[in-house]
This record gives structure tokens, sequence and C-alpha cells, in this order.
């Protein structure tokens, strides 16, 4: 009998490791096609609030990620077929040229996304095919969940203590052999990626930019060595900053484009910490994975409520500020608070900053400037190397005191703050003119 055909389409699960989609459809023994599409909206389109929709840091980060994923899947005799365009339309042609049964993908939650989906699937039904979905994002597989996602507590810490003793964290699944990704591609040319200047057409890489983090899963793995070796050497901590701006795991990225699975951190970090007697570290990654998957929860629970301006309670709590320039002041770093302004530059120039960094730019943006807080939101999004939608929506929804479980809106000294945070002026120093 025939070999099935299947199309795996990698969207944000970029990695060999660890990946369901893809280990499914190896599972029947099916001839596999591994198809990664940089859809035009997402690189040459615009937010809700006219950014740039993916900005020159993730650009560049996803761009070196699917390079490192076509390499890898090269090492192992298949290739990765490359194209620019909208995937419900792209993967539907492959599918009809290349006769194919299925289209494999881990399946996405958020709106835009799922938009995607499908209309894939609408097309491949007028074919007789159809999209077979796998897990992959989180930490724990919501089967596993004591509960069904419109029961999963508002508070986190409900959520924690329901969870955390009882459910298992899976093992992460292996990466798949050379006999079972080897394929012939002489019906189809897996084509190469465009350029990284064409995906970030009309966009400007600013003159300080700085590139903290190269993309893809390789990468993500020595990142994880690094870190290994950082907390032997000094307990944990990266960057030249004052201590309490710094980075800590530097995962956000790759766990972001899925160039490693929360699993596979995890248990990576479970054996090391194992190993070298380091608790702190594994309830530190353990207790945020945990936190991210809830963010995760609470979009799927609530759906687009998370991208309203009264988020999930429905209604605002005060009236925001809509004026642009007092927006340009806080986005281009000038409210002329030291503090505030390095973090926005830190930003503009590397796409990255620490949490912290983010909830006191966020705060001063929703309670100094009283501002809109999903034009915050839309500027992160465009700029952030780790975006995403759960993460970042949800995390500004909760500062603007619209979550389903938000604390009370709290006005901080920023003075106090910076003598805090950065008490020899290392970080103010190291970003006020960047
Ligand atoms: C306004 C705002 C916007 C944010 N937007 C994003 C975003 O778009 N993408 C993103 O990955 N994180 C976002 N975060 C969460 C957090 O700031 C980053 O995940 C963290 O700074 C990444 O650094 P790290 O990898 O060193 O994290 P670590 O502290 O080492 O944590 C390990 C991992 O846990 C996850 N994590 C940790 N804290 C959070 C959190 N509060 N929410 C969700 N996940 C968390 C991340 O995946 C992170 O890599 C946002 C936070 C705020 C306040």
């Amino acid at each position: 009998m025939a070999k099935k055909r299947i199309i795996v389409w990698f969207r944000q699960d970029l990695r060999l490791h660890d990946n369901e989609a893809l280990n499914d459809a190896i599972s029947l023994g099916a001839e596999i096609f591994p198809v990664y599409i940089f859809d035009e909206r997402v690189f040459h389109g615009k937010t809700l609030y006219d950014f740039p929709k993916t900005g020159v840091h993730r650009a560049r980060f996803i761009h070196e990620s699917v390079q490192d994923l076509k390499d890898n899947l090269r090492q192992l005799g298949s290739d990765l077929i490359v194209r620019f365009g909208k995937p419900e339309e792209i993967i539907f042609n492959l599918a009809r040229i290349l006769r194919t049964n299925w289209v494999y993908c881990n399946r996405e939650r958020t709106g835009e996304e799922v938009r995607v989906q499908d209309a894939l699937e609408r097309n491949l039904w007028s074919i007789g095919q159809e999209v077979r979905y796998a897990r992959g994002k989180m930490l724990y597989y919501t089967a596993d969940l004591p509960f069904p996602i419109t029961h999963v507590p508002d508070s986190f810490n409900t959520f924690r203590k329901e969870v955390e003793r009882i459910v298992q964290i899976r093992k992460p699944l292996p990466v798949p052999s050379r006999d079972a990704l080897a394929v012939s591609f002489q019906h189809v040319d897996p084509g190469a990626l465009p350029s990284y200047d064409f995906l970030i057409k009309g966009q400007k890489v600013p003159m300080s930019a700085q590139v903290l983090l190269h993309g893809g899963e390789s990468n993500a793995l020595k990142r994880l060595d690094a870190l290994f070796q950082e907390e032997l050497m000094h307990g944990g901590g990266t960057g030249d900053s004052a201590h309490y701006l710094q980075f800590d795991s530097m995962m956000s990225a790759y766990l972001a484009q899925g160039c490693i699975s929360p699993k596979k951190l995890f248990h990576e970090i479970s054996e090391f910490s194992a190993e070298y007697n380091r608790p702190e570290l594994l309830d530190r990654i353990f207790h945020r994975l945990m936190y991210r998957d809830h963010l995760r929860l609470m979009a799927k629970k609530y759906g687009d409520r998370i991208f309203k301006e009264g988020g999930v309670v429905s209604q605002s709590r005060r009236e925001w500020k809509k004026d642009p320039e007092i927006f340009s002041v806080w986005a281009t770093g000038n409210t002329g608070v030291p503090l505030v302004d390095a973090i926005m530059h830190q930003l503009v120039n590397t796409g990255m900053c620490n949490h912290r960094s983010r909830k006191l730019a966020a705060n001063f943006l929703i309670r100094e400037l009283e501002f809109d807080w999903r034009k915050g939101a839309s500027f992160f999004e465009s700029l952030l190397a780790d975006y995403d939608p759960c993460s970042n929506w949800v995390n500004w929804m909760d500062l603007a005191g619209l979550g389903p479980d938000s604390g009370e809106m709290r006005q901080l000294n920023y003075e106090l703050q910076e003598k805090r945070l950065d008490p020899d002026g290392v970080f103010v120093r190291k970003w006020a003119k960047a």
C-alpha cells in the first residue's frame, strides 16, 4: 500500500524535539513534508494601532529560527518548504500538488491565528483533506487538568494549588530519526528563506540596535547550557546592568517561537537541579512556566475579551487618554523619568527588557499618563522579540486592572524605584542615550 503523505505545518513550534504534530505524523509511517510560511499579514501588516506587526528584532529572531529548523531538517535528510504569503492558500496549493492526505500542525488559540487555521481547514475540505491538530505550547496538557477550560480558576494561586502537586508534567518527545524524515522533494522546490531586509520592508533598524539573542532550536539549547553555567558560577543572572533589571533565564523568545518546549525546559532544569542541588532554580522556572500556562488558559477561557478596552471585567475603570503626543513621549523614552526612559530605550534597541522593567514601563503609561493600555500592548506587540499574544495582552490587561483577578491599581514612586533597582545608576547610564 502506498505511504500516506502529510504536510507538517510549523508555526510557533520551530523545533524538532518534543514536536507533537511532527511526531503524530511520523507515527503513521507517512512521508513527511515540513512547511513554514512567513505570513504576509504578520510580516508586512500592522497592529491594531498601526505599528509594524512584527518589529525588526522579532523578525530577525524568527528568520534565524526558521533557517536553523531548515538546517536541522536537512541534516536528517529532509528539508523545509519555505514560502511567503497566506498559509491558507499556499498550504492548500501544496496539498494539491503533493497529493497529501492531511496537514498536521500544533493548534493555536488566539483570534488571528485561529482564523488562519480555520480558513486552511475550509480550503482543504474542498479537496477531501483536513487539518489534524496537536498541542505543544503549554507545560500542562489541558486534558490532564482537573477542570475544563471554562472552569480554570481565575486566581493563579488557586490554579497553582490545584495543579502543582497532582498533575504530572509529561516527558518531552524525542527528535525524530533520519529514517522517519527522509523524503524526496522531486515534485516541489523547498525554496529559500526570504531575506531579512524583505521581511522588515519599510522599517528602520535603530542606530544603536543590539542583538541579545539569536533564534533557533540550536541556540535555545545553547542558551540553556549557558544558564546552567551561570547558575553554577554565580547562582544565576546574566547581563551587565543593575541586578534587579537584569534578565533571568532569557528563554522567553525561544519559548514564544517554540524553539524549545516548556516540557523540555522543565525536565532539563529538573535534572540539573537534582544533580547540582539547585531547588531554587527549578522552583523559580517552574512557577513562571505555570504562570505562563495560566495566562494562556485565561486567554482560552475569555477569548477576544483580552484585547478589548474593558478587558475581561468588561468595563473600563477610567477614561483613557488617547492623545498621540502623550503616547509618543512614552514610546520614544522622553518622559523625563530616567528609569522609564532607559527601559524604553532598551526595549526599542534590543526588543527585550526584563519582567520588572516591563511592569514599570507599562505601569507608567497606565497610571501616570492614564493612557489607553491597549496602545501600549500594541506597541509591545510590535517591538518584543519574545512577543506572545497571551503573555503580552493578559499581562497588560492585568496591569490596567481589567483582568479577572487583577489587584488594586498601584501608583509607584519612580524616584524611589530607581534608587532601589539601579542604586549606582548603571542601567540608566547605559540606556539613557541609546
Ligand atoms: C506588560 C508585560 C508584557 C509582557 N509580554 C510578554 C510577551 O509578549 N512574551 C513573553 O514571553 N512574556 C511576556 N511578559 C512576561 C515576562 O516579562 C517575560 O516572559 C520575561 O521577562 C522573560 O524573561 P525570562 O525569559 O528571563 O523570564 P524568566 O523569569 O526566566 O521566566 C521563565 C519563563 O517563564 C515565562 N514567564 C515568566 N514570567 C512570565 C509572565 N509574567 N507572564 C508570562 N510568562 C512568563 C517566560 O516564558 C519565561 O521565559 C510580559 C510581562 C509584562 C509585565
